[in-house]
């Protein structure tokens, strides 16, 4: 029998007892209690300022701690509380939509060759990272797949591994039948096998690095929405309500609330608002007919599906957020029709969990360091695929904040870049996904698409 949904605008969904909510509890947050610290008060000096405590924010500081430039972060609201924790969790060592050589043109060869060797680690550092210092994390790495429909899609998957190849030997290209026994579905015809990433726990990944960045001497402070950023006899003053930081640097890791705190940066990012779901757990022979080895699958078209489990045999996955999915009813019937339509073993159950996030996109889609004035910098590292490459950014950033030469950095170091035509680009990501969602269901409407509706 289908489960009671109701919305409630304060607190959210609910399943008959047990709450689900919209943007405030995602599955993560449900498993990870969260882990306050205490709020800013008073005048602190310190040499680096973070603001923001996602991933990128916490990593960054896991980073300096380790450099030995313990710095002081500030967050808004819990750890986590942004795009991290409304995130799917899934590690895709891999760019959104950007080959090696497209990073070469927009780059140059030099930056590029170090922004990918850099990539290049991000998942096995991340994972490393977590089982070097038992972090658990519900840490799951069983590989990722990005699978695609069609001629089209399978050479762009061989372009990639032949331009990954100078970086890494590791990746592979799976045919139709490989791609079958790893996911559970014959909708696609190749895909790209990522063997060093997976799926974790994000929430459990910030707590897990925030305690490593405390123990090496970072100070990160909870519920403490910074107001200001000015200069102040030559340091930076961030103030909050209950106190202020002088730092020589500042980094703002608040990715969206970067655009609040700083005019340059407010039409240089784009929102794409997503709605992710977890069903209850599934029977083990669903369990044994879907992503059987336990990989994470986000496919390459433009509907994006994307699918994977957690430890329990949740199965989470993702959908474009619109006012349609409040009602509850509504998102039940879409996400099981899309999840029944793409994976055959697929047997429509309730929903445990829904929630919602922003995505934020900057003009290249590649994560970058944005230096707004000397020693005053922001990190736009979202781009929809940020959790694999946090720990590899935080570090590389991280050496290149502490070191007093500061030569080439891995990372893109850049100016401001607006979007062009940003009040109707704004809308772009979210029309696009919209767009192409609907041609995908009328075309099956006509029978002319067995993929997901
Ligand atoms: C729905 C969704 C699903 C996603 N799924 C995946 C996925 O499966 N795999 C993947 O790799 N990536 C995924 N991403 C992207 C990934 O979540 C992000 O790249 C990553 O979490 C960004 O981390 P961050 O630290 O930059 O930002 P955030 O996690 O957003 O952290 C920014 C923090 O800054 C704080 N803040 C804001 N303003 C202020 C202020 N004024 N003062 C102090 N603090 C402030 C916020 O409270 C927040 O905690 C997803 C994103 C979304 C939205």
């Amino acid at each position: 029998m289908d489960p009671v949904f109701r919305f409630n605008r304060t607190a959210g969904w609910s399943v008959g007892q047990s709450l689900i909510s919209v943007s405030q509890v995602s599955l993560w947050q449900a498993r990870c209690p969260s882990t306050d610290r205490e709020a800013l008060e008073g005048h602190v000096s310190a040499d680096i300022a973070i603001v923001g405590g996602g991933l990128d924010g916490l990593a960054l500081a896991l980073h300096l701690a380790e450099s030995g430039r313990a710095p002081v972060l500030l967050e808004a609201d819990t750890l986590c509380a942004g795009a991290s924790s409304a995130s799917a969790g899934i590690v895709a060592p891999q760019l959104v939509r950007n080959l090696p050589n497209q990073v070469a043109r927009k780059l140059g060869q030099a930056p590029a060759e170090r922004f990918l060797r850099m990539l290049a680690d991000a998942g096995r550092y991340c994972f490393a990272l977590i089982s070097d210092r038992n972090g658990g994390c519900d840490a799951m790495a069983n590989g990722f797949l990005a699978p695609s429909s069609g001629a089209a899609g399978r050479a762009q998957a061989a372009a990639a591994i032949e331009q990954w190849r100078p970086f890494r030997t590791d990746l592979a290209l799976l045919d139709a039948e490989a791609v079958a026994a790893l996911t559970g579905t014959r909708r696609y015809s190749s895909a790209l096998l990522d063997p060093t990433g997976g799926a974790l726990n994000p929430v459990a990944y910030g707590q897990f690095i925030a305690r490593e960045a405390e123990r090496l001497g970072a100070a990160i402070h909870t519920g403490s929405p910074v107001r200001t950023i000015e200069r102040h006899n030559g340091r930076w003053r961030v103030t909050t309500a209950g106190g202020s930081i002088e730092a020589r640097t500042v980094v703002l890791c608040a990715n969206g609330g970067n655009r609040l705190l700083n005019r340059e940066l407010r039409s240089t990012i784009l929102p794409l608002e997503v709605c992710q779901v977890a069903t209850q757990p599934l029977s083990a022979a669903q369990r044994a007919a879907i992503l059987p080895q336990g990989h994470a699958l986000t496919d390459t078209e433009a509907n994006v599906f994307s699918i994977r489990f957690d430890v329990d045999g949740r199965l989470i996955t993702a959908h474009p957020m619109s006012r349609d999915l409040l009602s509850p009813e509504y998102l039940h019937r879409v996400i099981n029709d899309r999840l029944a339509a793409s994976l055959p073993a697929y047997e429509p159950v309730p929903l445990e969990f829904a929630w919602s996030g922003t995505a934020w996109l900057n003009s290249s889609l590649l994560p970058r360091a944005v230096r707004l004035e000397d020693d005053l910098f922001a990190l736009q590292a979202c781009n929809g695929r940020g959790i694999a490459l946090s720990g590899v950014i935080g570090r590389e950033f991280g050496r290149w904040l502490a070191s007093d030469r500061r030569e080439a950095c891995a990372l893109p170091i850049e100016p401001p870049k607006p979007i062009r035509g940003y009040f109707i680009a704004r809308n772009a990501p979210k029309l696009i996904m919209k767009t192409s969602l609907a041609a995908q269901r009328l075309r099956r409407a006509l029978g002319g698409d067995q993929s997901h509706a």
